[in-house]
């Protein structure tokens, strides 16, 4: 170029369309997936990659050999009729192959004269001729095998965009600017953390040229990303004590006694442990953002009505919020039992209520007339006033992010806030969505916690299993019906269970007092039939996913589970721990058609063990993080190169790293930090609220 040195910012801004060799329809299409600078395009990494380092010329090969083969087409044939075969000729400059097809007359569309592709697969010598049956394809552009290296990058695509129309725009993108990207790290950092120096990195990251140099790319991005969204959370967790202002709530020794008397049983070793952190938070000036989670019956109940009932010996509110109304519901019983004898004002806020009804309890929150409110979140969040409210606890929550939690705000101070999670979570994952709270954890069941047999019997052992269920329903126990999960409507989801009850009742289960429980009734009904079962007057219940969270009836020890292919690994492990919370062992049995590798692995895991934190793991595994991170509930944005599944340990190390850094400079207000403060703005600023950290 003639022209001075440009401008690195200038050249990286540059419009896609201005560069070498993209088209309009191309740049047309790199902006539907939201790319338009030269900058976007660098860091629009490849979702796979083809490995060809495999690649051969054709005078190489060998009989029986698993290969690549680059080449142009140079002849097409089809033969028609019964069994069409395809054979598509291709040569490079040491000799001839044939691809052959077989009944896939479509594919002759795929091919044309001239074109350059790239073949994989095992080849064989017919005739003293190659020929290679059904090899993987890849179209390749007319120069590429040259420029592309051997391994070559696959990304997403849109509509309208082919896979060769990114890798141009790419190659021209690298050509133009990769050496103007500046270096987001100091080189002592670099070389401490071993990570590859971003000019490099880029280039590998889309044409790595061999497996090591792409590890070691990724490794650079992945630790970036990683540690750009736990520097995020870092300051979010900083800001959130230096800029809130909450009540001091300490438990004093006589506050810590009198509470404890309220309390029906010894607290567990976990309990103990997690309601001293909690204390601990409580007994700040400002809010406390803590995570309070464990599997499926650890009691965490009992440790937020320890803080709720220390807020309310300080004199504020608390709220406790359910996500269903059966579970609002449950918890009011459970707190207005252990408080009979007291003075703690109770209000139950559920939707349910009159309008009149709801209007008076409102009056008398915001009057403090209440101390402890329960309802559900829908409710609740609605616009209730608070006169002074000190704890916010969220019940059973997995699919609120950090955006929903700040939620209840009141003048003035503000509440301290506790979460507890429905269900364990891995911890790859609670160090991202939930990385700016911090985090008890309760590994310990209460004493005398039942065992729960799970079995995942073939048809042919139905009766059996039915015959049993029987016998433990006639000894006195009382179980579950789980019915097949119907994602549609609660209207289909209702007539699934009322035809499940019917079967049961003319079939099965005819000697016993069966109830049903779905979406559809009207709170009152599910109430009173929940009731009716809690007292053993139903002996068992058929129910969809509703009595999944929280519901506590001891005496139920038996589940049955139809359709269990169709539930996710946390959901069975949800519904499983209904059971085997009384003195009784419980029994679980799925039934499932299971379709698929996946669902099998699953069901053989929730078999296997009924530790949550293990399942937890499994599943995440199983099904890749996809679901949990970057969908919308959580309101953060998706990761683009990072895998919670396989970079734990690069987490944790950008994790101790980027808890090092805001310790020691809260705002990253050094002017060493400039650039890392930007990253964080421009990727997490908005959604973590992170104002302009200062
Ligand atoms: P989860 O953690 O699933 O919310 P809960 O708080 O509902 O669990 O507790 C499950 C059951 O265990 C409840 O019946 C509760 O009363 C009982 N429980 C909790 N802690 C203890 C304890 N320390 N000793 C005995 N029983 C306990
Ligand atoms: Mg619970």
């Amino acid at each position: 170029m003639s022209s001075p040195a440009p401008n690195a910012l200038e050249v990286l801004g540059t419009p896609i369309d201005r560069l070498v060799g993209v088209t309009p329809v191309m740049a047309e299409g790199l902006h539907r997936l939201g790319l338009r600078t030269v900058l976007d395009l660098l860091f629009y990494f490849p979702r796979d990659y083809e490995d060809f380092t495999d690649l051969r010329t054709i005078r190489s090969l060998e009989h029986d050999a698993t290969v690549s083969v680059a080449g142009t087409v140079t002849d097409l044939e089809l033969r028609r009729g019964r069994r069409p075969v395809l054979g598509v000729l291709i040569e490079d400059e040491t000799g001839a192959l044939r691809a052959m097809w077989f009944n896939q007359p479509y594919m002759h569309l795929k091919f044309a004269i001239g074109q350059r592709v790239l073949f994989s697969g095992r080849v064989v010598l017919k005739g003293g001729r190659w020929q290679m049956a059904h090899p993987r394809v890849q179209w390749l552009e007319q120069d590429e095998a040259t420029t592309g290296g051997k391994i070559l990058p696959i990304y997403s695509l849109t509509e309208g965009l082919a896979q060769w129309h990114v890798r141009r725009a790419l190659v021209a993108a690298l050509d133009l600017a990769a050496d103007l990207l500046d270096e987001v790290f100091p080189p002592e950092f670099l070389e401490q953390h071993h990570l590859a120096p971003i000019r490099w990195a880029i280039r590998k990251i889309h044409y790595p040229g061999d497996q090591e140099s792409l590890a070691q790319a990724r490794r650079r991005f992945v630790f970036q990303e990683l540690f750009i969204l736990q520097l995020a959370l870092a300051v979010r967790r900083q800001r959130l004590r230096v800029l809130g202002e909450a009540p001091p709530l300490e438990a004093t020794a006589r506050i810590d006694a009198r509470i404890r008397r309220l309390l029906p049983f010894e607290l567990t070793p976990g309990q103990q442990q997690a309601i001293a952190e909690i204390s601990a938070d409580l007994n700040r000036p400002f809010p406390t953002n803590r995570l309070l989670q464990g599997d499926v019956g650890s009691g965490k109940t009992v440790v937020a009505v320890y803080a709720m009932l220390l807020a309310v010996a300080h004199g504020f509110q608390a709220v406790l919020m359910a996500p269903t109304e059966i579970l609002a519901r449950q918890h009011a019983a459970t707190l207005g039992r252990l408080l009979a004898a007291g003075r703690v004002r109770i209000g139950l806020l559920t939707g349910s209520l009159t309008a009149s009804e709801r209007t008076e309890l409102r009056r008398k929150i915001s009057a403090g007339e209440i101390d402890l409110v329960i309802g559900t979140h829908a409710v609740v969040q609605e616009d209730v006033e608070f006169t002074k409210l000190g704890l916010v606890v969220i019940d059973e929550q997995h699919k609120f992010g950090v955006r929903q939690r700040a939620m209840l705000r009141q003048a003035g101070v503000d509440p301290h806030y506790l979460v507890m999670t429905a269900t364990p979570i891995p911890r790859t994952v609670t160090m991202t969505l939930f990385g700016d709270l911090d985090v008890s954890t309760l590994r310990d069941m209460p004493p005398g916690r039942q065992k729960v047999n799970t079995y995942v019997p073939p048809v042919e052992k139905r009766e059996a299993w039915w015959d049993f269920f029987r016998r433990k329903l006639r000894a006195g126990r009382q179980g579950y019906v789980i019915a097949p999960l119907v994602e549609e409507a609660e209207s289909i989801e209702a007539a699934s269970v009322q035809s499940l009850y019917e079967a049961l009742a003319n079939g099965e289960l005819a000697d016993f007092r069966l109830g049903c429980i779905h979406g559809r009734m009207s709170a009152a009904d599910k109430q009173h039939t929940m009731e009716a079962f809690r007292r053993g007057e139903i002996q068992v219940l058929i129910s969809t996913t509703v009595i999944e969270v929280g519901v506590d009836v001891p005496n139920a020890s038996l589940m049955t589970i139809e359709g269990g292919e169709r539930f996710g690994l946390s959901q069975l492990h949800q519904l499983r721990g209904r059971i085997g919370r009384g003195s009784h062992p419980g029994f679980c049995a799925v039934f499932a058609d299971p379709q698929n590798d996946e669902t099998r692995a699953r069901l053989e895991a929730f078999a296997r063990t009924t530790d949550g934190f293990e399942l937890a793991e499994i599943d995440l595994a199983i099904r890749g993080p996809g679901d949990l991170f970057g969908t919308k509930q959580h309101g953060m944005p998706p990761l683009r190169i990072a895998d919670l599944t396989r970079d734990g340990a690069l987490l944790e190390e950008a994790r101790d790293v980027a808890v090092a850094l805001v310790a020691a400079d809260a705002g990253l207000a050094r002017p060493e930090h400039a650039r890392l403060r930007r990253m964080v703005l421009a990727r997490y600023g908005q959604v973590l609220e992170l104002g302009d950290v200062g």
